[in-house]
């Protein structure tokens, strides 16, 4: 129930249950003490008598005691007075304490009131503007650059997630849009030879097999979340096998790949972390020229596993380095489509590595290649 009610009723009804406990005990103790002191007021001093017989100047006057007498009746109708008064008293500051904390939070939270009618008027279509944070350096001001940095982020996931559903939408219409022109055009025909047969066939068997791909890698993208990370993992060895069953690709492009450093071991999911190395190497012989290097090495940085995949290529404009690792970003569509990529390739290797705590990053090289840095 309680949070159901307004922060300001919550801190007026917390200041009079502080104000109650303190005045109860305040006008208890008050009672007490007066009433020990009309207790001594009212005592009737008692002074022992000296004894006669005996010198008295030499005698020490006897210690003067107290008789404690019952209240007088005036005296009791003015302990009872004094009571009354004080719980009058104490009513009355409990009153004033609450209506005073009930206006100054109504005051106090005036910015935050505002600042939620600001919020509220949020949408998907203003999120990138961010509200004006008060002059003043307090919560208020740290609440508003919080909510301004969260609706940030927030436009930012919402551009990202629609430039992801534009290019799903692109990459999954070309092969069904080829699919549907081929089979129109056939059936167009009534009489068809084998070779037509064919060569209709050939063409479902490329585009069906593209959209198959295409789907596994969106799930694949998605579907990381249920795998085990504990295998102890030889990086060195791992990136040794990839390049050996990447050694025919690399071929026939003439291109030399080299595999240096220290061995590391590294926790992880063997088969995940293949596949993420495997598209970065791939990527840096298809994107390279031809008579080109690819440089892989593995280094302990202070406990982590560090892997950098250098090459000779074309490299990454510097503007669209951040960008390439958004699911179907392509830096040359149509060079990429050559090859067969969707450009999810980068996208599943970045959710790969996040996977294992690690982070990839992409740099130019000297030699105007592109170098890529594993952390894990
Ligand atoms: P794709 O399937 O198209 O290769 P990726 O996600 O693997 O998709 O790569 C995204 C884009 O990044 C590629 O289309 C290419 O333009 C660029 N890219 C990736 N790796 C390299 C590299 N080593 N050198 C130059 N460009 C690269």
């Amino acid at each position: 129930m309680l949070k159901k009610i307004s922060i300001r009723v919550r801190l007026t009804v917390l200041s009079i249950l502080t104000l109650i406990v303190c005045c109860v005990g305040l006008t208890i103790i008050l009672n007490i003490s007066a009433n020990r002191m009309a207790d001594v007021i009212e005592a009737t001093p008692i002074i022992p008598a000296l004894e006669i017989n005996k010198e008295s100047t030499a005698q020490t006057p006897p210690p003067i005691s107290m008789i404690p007498l019952s209240p007088s009746k005036e005296s009791q109708i003015a302990r009872t007075n004094f009571l009354y008064q004080s719980i009058l008293y104490m009513l009355l500051v409990v009153a004033t304490g609450g209506g005073i904390t009930y206006f100054v939070s109504g005051k106090a939270l005036v910015p935050l009131r505002e600042l939620s009618n600001q919020m509220k008027n949020r949408t998907i279509h203003n999120l990138s503007e961010d509200l004006p944070v008060p002059v003043s350096n307090d919560e208020i001001a740290d609440l508003t650059g919080s909510f301004n940095q969260m609706s940030n982020k927030l436009d930012e996931a919402f551009a990202m997630q629609k430039r992801f559903s534009q290019s799903a939408a692109h990459e999954l219409r070309t092969p069904l849009t080829v699919l549907k022109t081929k089979v129109d055009v056939f059936n167009k025909k009534k009489e068809h030879t084998a070779d037509e047969y064919d060569k209709l066939l050939s063409v479902i068997t490329t585009h069906t097999d593209r959209l198959a791909e295409l789907v596994m890698d969106l799930l694949d993208l998605t579907n990381m979340d249920a795998l085990d990370c504990n295998e102890q993992i030889e990086l060195k060895a791992l990136l040794s096998d990839i390049t050996q069953e990447l050694a025919p690709l690399a071929w026939e492009k003439n291109i030399v790949v080299t595999v240096e450093g220290t061995e590391k071991d590294v926790p992880g999911n063997k088969s995940l972390l293949h596949r993420a190395f495997y598209n970065l190497i791939e990527n840096a012989i298809n994107y390279n020229t031809e008579y080109g290097e690819v440089h892989i090495r593995v280094e302990d940085a202070s406990g982590q596993g560090l892997v950098t995949i250098s090459d000779t290529g074309i490299g990454i404009p510097t503007e669209l380095q951040e960008l390439i690792f958004e699911p179907f970003f392509r830096v040359d569509k149509s060079r990429s489509r050559q090859m067969g990529g969707a450009g999810l390739g980068l996208a599943t290797v970045k959710t790969i590595i996040e996977k294992h705590n690690g982070s990839v990053t992409v740099s130019t090289n000297e030699v105007g290649g592109s170098c890529f840095t594993i952390q894990i």
